[in-house]
């Protein structure tokens, strides 16, 4: 189980598939866990995003595994 007590312990970090924002006025970005099969635009400015990866940290398994489920049922 996952304890909020822990967070003292180094956090693993893995390149996590992300949208970035187009614009190079705006640092934007989103998880792709987050966005849905078309290109999502920026909440902020509108621009049209990009795909591409940034090291995060790992999130709980659980993430992972709604990830899977999402990929394993197409939801449009
Ligand atoms: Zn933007």
């Amino acid at each position: 189980m996952y304890s909020r007590k822990k967070s003292f312990e180094v956090v693993p970090e893995e390149e996590t598939a992300i949208w970035l924002c187009t614009n190079d006025g705006c640092n934007s970005w989103m998880r792709d866990d987050f966005s849905f099969e078309v290109v999502p635009t920026c909440r902020q400015c509108q621009s049209p995003m990009v795909s591409g990866t940034k090291a995060l940290p790992l999130l709980v398994n659980t993430s992972k595994n709604q990830k899977d489920l999402k990929k394993g049922v197409q939801i449009t």
